[in-house]
């Protein structure tokens, strides 16, 4: 079925990219549309604590944050639908996104749909996901009240979950390839003063053991092997583009994924911007994602009305 509306944005990914996109073409007098597989909010939704965006001295849960962002596209009466899109096609003036539902047709488009786990890529993992293995603290922490769990990784994410999964298990191991983190420093003095916090540095995960669920890790810690005895591991090694639906589409990406854009959030292709962590960009946080859909709703609003 193909929706006959053309809408002048047609916004893939309802994260704070997205909505703010939503909220700046709304203001610029666009109709626009965002398709979204999930909640709006995106990944911010299954974050503990977003305790650096500006204005929330006391830091806000993800969950309500996007609430928040929900609300505010209502009061605006920004159509949001329930949509996973597969493909797009790109070429003349209107842009065509096709769903697992609907096919939509833009002037232009937003794409902000962020990014997706890495998998560690070790032998139990596929099999024991949601049995122990896990990619999401805030989903998954309070199944782990009182056990001994792993966390792997040693960037921003790994740190900050870390914290959270503390409060609930009585021991956390963190398994961090290198002799030091990537992760900004004050998450670094956090963890490092957690008591019941165990750096295990120099160390990878070759195995997830268990029948059914998670019963041990077998590490390999400065060139020894190790078994550690532990419920679950929550995996925190980075974050790729979510670009499947982007085979054919000839937008401009970078060798692992990310869409290249201008300052003004302009693809490589007229009329398509990218906004958020999906965009090569130098510093992914939920600010930058907010002030990447801004601009993209400008740069969209001015090419319409040009
Ligand atoms: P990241 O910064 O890319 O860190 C990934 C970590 O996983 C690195 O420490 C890396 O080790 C390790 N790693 C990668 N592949 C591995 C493998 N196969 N085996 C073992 N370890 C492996 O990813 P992230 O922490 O998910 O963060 C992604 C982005 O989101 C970053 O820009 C981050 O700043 C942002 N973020 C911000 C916040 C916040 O500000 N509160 C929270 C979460 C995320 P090496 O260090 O050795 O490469």
């Amino acid at each position: 079925m193909e929706k006959t509306q053309l809408y002048d944005m047609v916004i893939i990914g309802g994260g704070p990219a997205g909505a703010t996109a939503a909220i700046y073409a709304a203001r610029a007098g666009l109709a626009s549309v965002i398709l979204e597989q999930m909640n709006i909010g995106g990944e911010i939704v299954v974050t503990d604590r977003l305790d650096n965006y500006p204005g929330f001295p006391e830091g806000i849960a993800g969950a309500e944050f996007g609430l928040l962002l929900q609300q505010q596209l209502e009061s605006l009466d920004v159509p949001v639908e329930l949509a996973q899109v597969e493909s797009l096609s790109l070429k003349g003036e209107v842009k065509e996104i096709i769903s697992s539902a609907e096919a939509y047709k833009g002037k232009t488009i937003l794409i902000a749909t962020g990014t997706e786990p890495n998998l560690l890529g070790v032998e139990g993992e596929i099999e024991l996901r949601g049995r122990g293995v896990s990619y999401c603290a805030t989903c998954d922490a309070a199944f782990f009240r009182g056990k001994t769990i792993g966390v792997v990784g040693g960037g921003d994410a790994a740190l900050e979950e870390t914290i959270f999964l503390s409060r609930f298990v009585e021991k956390v191991y963190l398994i961090h390839r290198r002799d030091e983190f990537r992760g900004c420093s004050w998450l670094q003095e956090k963890v490092l003063k957690l008591p019941n916090a165990e750096v295990l540095w120099n160390t990878t995960v070759s195995k997830i053991e268990g029948e059914g669920k998670v019963t041990a890790l077998q590490i390999r810690q400065d060139g020894r092997d190790r078994r550690l005895e532990a419920s679950g591991i929550f995996i925190y090694t980075g974050r790729m583009p979510k670009t499947g639906f982007l085979e054919g589409a000839e937008l401009e990406q970078d060798e692992r994924g990310f869409i290249v854009t201008n300052a003004k959030m302009e693809t490589s292709v007229e009329g398509v911007y990218a906004a958020g962590d999906i965009r090569k960009k130098y510093l992914r946080q939920v600010v930058t994602a907010a002030s990447d859909g801004a601009v993209a709703a400008t740069a969209a609003a001015q090419y319409i009305y040009a």
